[in-house]
């Protein structure tokens, strides 16, 4: 039997700042060196979907306005699904400003607390100070595997999770949720919510493959590994982001002593 997987992207027109296009085609690549068969789907504003129809969801970034330009049609026509799907365990990755829009509440630019759609308990408030910006390590737990996933993030919301809410893993080198709490995204079920931006899988191969073995099988606690692929140039580049990372969190350091001592 032919492998398949059904990528659902959520507002692709509205929420693709950084390079979000570049995590699906990395997905899609990843599928077709592999032999596996690949379907791209979309669902704007206005059009539902059947949480049966996909196998793995995304939902990118976006400014502040393209937030609020979505934010009310996601619950108006997409709630019932996105929420059915996450709880079927099926896996849904959300960056940034779509992460924000999964959580319980969120505010951007105009001030405005709005409802989000709570598949995700987690809240968003507009910053007061600078926006949070650089280069990001995590250290994160998907499936029992510990991964090194670094990324870049550029964000003025504040995420708090809820008192039960597991993060996506800890920050070891930038902001993350608020840039106090150590705390980076989200994890509910198969479900992630990161401030990384794209292009994090192409940054981060192992984190793509874990996301479509759980495509290939949501139920599977420990689902069969996905064929090996050469992954020297993708491997170079997650070195290369870790080590800004790194760099950063030096010169931060440095810069505090400075202005402390
Ligand atoms: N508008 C949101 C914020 O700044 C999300 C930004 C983004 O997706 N880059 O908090």
């Amino acid at each position: 039997m032919t492998e398949r997987v059904r990528l659902l992207t959520l507002y692709p027109d509205e929420l693709n700042i950084y390079a979000d296009r570049g995590n699906l085609l990395f997905l899609r690549k990843r599928c077709e060196w592999r032999g596996i068969e690949f379907e791209a789907k979309e669902a704007g504003p206005g059009e539902s979907f059947s949480p049966e129809e996909a196998d793995l969801i995304y939902i990118g970034g976006g400014q502040d306005r393209d937030q609020e330009a979505v934010g009310a049609d996601l619950l108006e026509t997409k709630e019932e699904a996105v929420t059915a799907f996450v709880e079927m365990g099926k896996p849904l990755l959300a960056v940034c400003g779509g992460f924000q829009l999964l959580g319980r509440r969120w505010s951007s630019g105009d001030g405005e607390e709005r409802e989000g759609l709570g598949v995700f308990d987690v809240s968003t408030e507009r910053g007061t100070g600078k926006r949070l910006i650089g280069a990001v390590a995590v250290e994160a737990n998907l499936l029992g595997e510990r991964l090194l996933v670094a990324g870049f993030e550029n964000h003025a919301g504040r995420t708090r999770l809820g008192v039960g809410a597991t993060p996506f893993g800890t920050v070891i080198a930038g902001y993350g949720n608020n840039g106090e709490d150590g705390t980076e995204g989200v994890l509910r079920m198969n479900s992630i919510g990161t401030y990384l931006h794209g292009p994090l899988l192409p940054k981060n191969p192992r984190l793509a493959d874990l996301l479509l073995a759980l495509a290939l099988s949501p139920n599977d606690p420990n689902p069969p590994g996905l064929a090996p692929l050469e992954d020297s140039l993708e491997m170079a580049a997650h070195q290369e982001a870790l080590d800004a990372a790194l760099r950063n969190r030096k010169n931060r350091n440095r810069r505090s002593r400075v202005r402390t001592g």
